[in-house]
């Protein structure tokens, strides 16, 4: 069970507990009175607690029931031992506990809705999508104001592609959250109009598509895909003009992600009989950013191929220094090389800056769980965050400055 479980069931048992002060503090059990307030002074109760901040499962489950069954069954111990159940990966018997709550009669509408939220969580738990997104649902509808049912159908939404639907309740929660925390709002929001605008591009209904993506963009201006995306409709539509403008605002926001246009940008430049622009755009790159490895890289790529070998080799020779773990440059050297005819003073120089590189095949990282990609990704697979992925840098040895996860 891990912290944030261990964190969630303490928490199900606050809301339980203030729920439970509402209560009346007898209620009537098989023709005697209970007083519901023996369930806290139990030690068994006391005892269950102990075993769950410790993660001791099974005996908190123990002592748990213990106290249930000597204080008549009160809502809230059942509905932790259901969620004790679900993280034990019985997802049955949580169903089954959570669901003999809500045939109690004269359940309160906090009650109801709490009961709700654990179903679907069980729900979730076991894949049962549409019953999950029904429970959550009714639990909006019972408690509006329920920010983790909320969450947790936005997720349900994005991970079934209803990017309509997750958008509108990501809607919901921003109107909930002061202005200092709509900026993350507009990011995600951003990055699900931009997938609601890749769902009218599969269509074939280009004019939408191209208002979604310029609706992502407005949402947040540093929202790299948009930009490619719409730059991409733009010049399918043989807009080239429009295209090149659009993508060239991408790399005025985000010069860090500026490498995802080079391509397009470098066939649209020699569209457009515009040579020069290639070079000098990787060149400004290179001079605002120490770091710049890929504008290097792509520099090179260009002075390879318009016989300027020997100082492309320069470059990537800094790039190398830059990110000794990017596979792309060892192969762009070799073939620099190969084209110079291995000329054995330069080959030495790449065997030296090469030594003492530490190799990472999966150098993009989440910065919130720590999951790895070879590719850079929008959205986490793990913990299915927007925008979480950094590029972690190793450098050599010699460099004493700190470029781990820059
Ligand atoms: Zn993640």
């Amino acid at each position: 069970m891990g912290p944030y479980v261990t964190l969630f069931v303490l928490l199900a048992l606050l809301a339980g507990l203030t729920v439970g002060k509402a209560w009346e503090r007898y209620k009537l059990q098989d023709g005697r009175w209970i007083d519901r307030r023996r369930a806290l002074e139990s030690p068994h109760y006391m005892l269950g607690l102990n075993f769950l901040v410790a993660n001791q499962i099974d005996p908190a489950i123990e002592e748990l029931s213990t106290a249930a069954d000597a204080a008549g069954d009160p809502l809230e111990i059942h509905l932790i031992l259901g969620n004790l159940y679900r993280e034990k990966g019985q997802v049955g018997r949580a169903i089954q506990e959570h669901q003999a709550l809500l045939q109690r009669p004269h359940l309160r509408k906090l009650e109801h809705a709490n009961v709700l939220l654990c179903l679907g969580l069980d729900y979730k738990h076991g894949g049962f999508v549409d019953r999950a997104l029904e429970a959550f649902s009714e639990v909006v509808r019972l408690d509006p104001g329920n920010r983790y049912a909320m969450s947790n159908l936005e997720k349900l939404y994005e991970e079934q592609h209803q990017w309509p639907d997750a958008y509108a309740m990501r809607q919901k929660l921003a109107a909930r959250d002061s202005p200092d925390q709509q900026p993350r709002h507009q990011e995600i929001l951003a990055f699900l109009e931009n997938e609601i605008g890749l769902d009218a591009l599969k269509r074939g209904e280009h004019v939408q598509a191209a208002q979604r993506f310029q609706s992502a963009i407005e949402l947040d201006p540093k929202n790299a895909p948009a930009y490619l995306n719409l730059g991409d409709v733009q010049f399918a539509q043989g807009d080239v003009v429009a295209a090149v403008s659009t993508w060239e605002r991408l790399v005025g926001t985000t010069p860090e992600r500026a490498y995802l246009a080079f391509t397009r940008l470098e066939s649209a430049y020699s569209q457009m009989n515009d040579l020069s622009r290639f070079p000098a755009l990787c060149r400004r790159l290179i001079a605002a950013s120490a770091q710049e490895w890929r504008a290097r890289l792509a520099l090179a790529g260009y002075l390879a191929a318009h016989g300027q070998a020997s100082e492309g080799l320069e470059l990537l020779f800094e790039a190398l220094v830059i990110n000794p773990h990017a596979l792309a440059l060892h192969q762009a050297i070799w073939r620099t090389l190969s084209q110079l005819k291995l000329p054995s003073s330069l080959v030495e120089r790449y065997t030296d800056l090469a030594h003492d590189a530490i190799f990472y095949v999966d150098p993009h990282i989440c910065v919130r769980c720590r999951y790895r990609s070879t590719e850079l990704l929008w959205q986490c697979p793990h913990c299915h965050e927007w925008n979480t992925f950094v590029e972690e840098r190793i450098a050599p040895a010699k460099d004493t400055e700190a470029t781990l996860t820059s």
